[in-house]
């Protein structure tokens, strides 16, 4: 923003050295209403100057916050990730960002604190429009907490963009728990690039309690192009963007659901 002269503010604060913000692990803190999330929940605790490269890296490390990896190789190049942070990329919420969408799909909680206090605001009511969210002046984010999937939870990561290393034309994220009996327990699926902020698409509950069909997730697809509004840009035309949003859609629900399977098969045979 400063680079190219959209920003120009008066004073620039300068937060690198506040340390406490650069931790990165397991949620050890009970914060209320975040840690009591049932059995299996759990949290990566994001502090918001972790650079999105030390993210990626750690995520690469265990199943559960493989998705985290995975978007986090489609933010920018490895110079940019190496200094961008986590909570750069959140607090900007450009609505094409990787980690915006997968903190939303995953189901996050910003941690936000100015001299009044801390507060927590869950992911769905963070991001608020184009490159605003809930911060108000005064204060920072501090941390962010991420839902990770369960053991057995699949999950998929699709994006499209023109070239390496651009923003997203249209991205997707999606998680889906499969019950004993291969029905859909729970699914949730988020698409960035389409609208202001990151979006949650209802319409994937229509799946739950119900056995997996590739037709009904094209079924589902349709449905969403149908009820958003696609803009013409520089970059492609909207009937291109609603083309791209269906094939998305259904391809990153497929995934997720395959996904699954194979998490069911390997711990049947554990
Ligand atoms: C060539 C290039 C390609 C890129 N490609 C992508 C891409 O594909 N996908 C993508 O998602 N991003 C991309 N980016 C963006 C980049 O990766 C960073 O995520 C982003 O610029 C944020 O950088 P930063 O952490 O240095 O935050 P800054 O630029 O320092 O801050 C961004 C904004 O957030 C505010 N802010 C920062 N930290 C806090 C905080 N703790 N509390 C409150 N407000 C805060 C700042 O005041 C500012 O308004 C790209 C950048 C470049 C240069």
């Amino acid at each position: 923003m400063l680079n190219m002269r959209l920003a120009q503010p008066k004073a620039l604060v300068d937060i690198n050295g506040l340390v406490a913000l650069a931790t990165l692990g397991p949620l050890e803190t009970n914060l209320a209403g975040v840690a009591a999330q049932g059995p299996g929940a759990a949290f990566l605790e994001v502090g918001a100057l972790v650079r999105q490269r030390q993210l990626e890296r750690y995520a690469l490390e265990e199943e559960r916050t493989r998705l985290i990896h995975t978007a986090l190789t489609y933010v920018g190049h490895p110079q940019t990730r190496n200094q961008g942070t986590v909570g750069g990329s959140l607090a900007h919420a450009d609505p094409s960002a990787e980690l915006p969408l997968l903190f939303l799909t995953l189901g996050g909680t910003a941690i936000i604190q100015s001299t009044r206090g801390e507060r927590q605001v869950a992911a769905e009511q963070f991001f608020q429009s184009y490159f605003t969210t809930a911060i108000e002046p005064g204060e920072m984010l501090t941390k962010t907490l991420w839902r990770l999937p369960v053991p057995d939870e699949g999950m998929a990561f699709k994006e499209y963009r023109r070239r390496h290393g651009d923003f997203a034309l249209l991205a997707a994220a999606c998680t889906i728990k499969l019950g004993s009996d291969r029905k859909v327990q729970h699914v949730r699926l988020g698409l960035g690039g389409l609208a202001d902020t990151p979006l949650l698409v209802d319409e994937v509950r229509e799946l739950v309690g119900e056995h997996w069909a590739k037709e009904r997730a094209r079924a589902i697809a349709g449905a969403v192009v149908n009820r958003l509004d696609f803009a013409d840009d520089y970059q492609a035309s909207s009937s291109y963007r609603r083309q791209l949003a269906s094939v998305l859609i259904a391809s990153v629900l497929e995934a997720a659901y395959e996904d699954a399977l194979a998490k069911e098969d390997l711990l049947c045979e554990h």
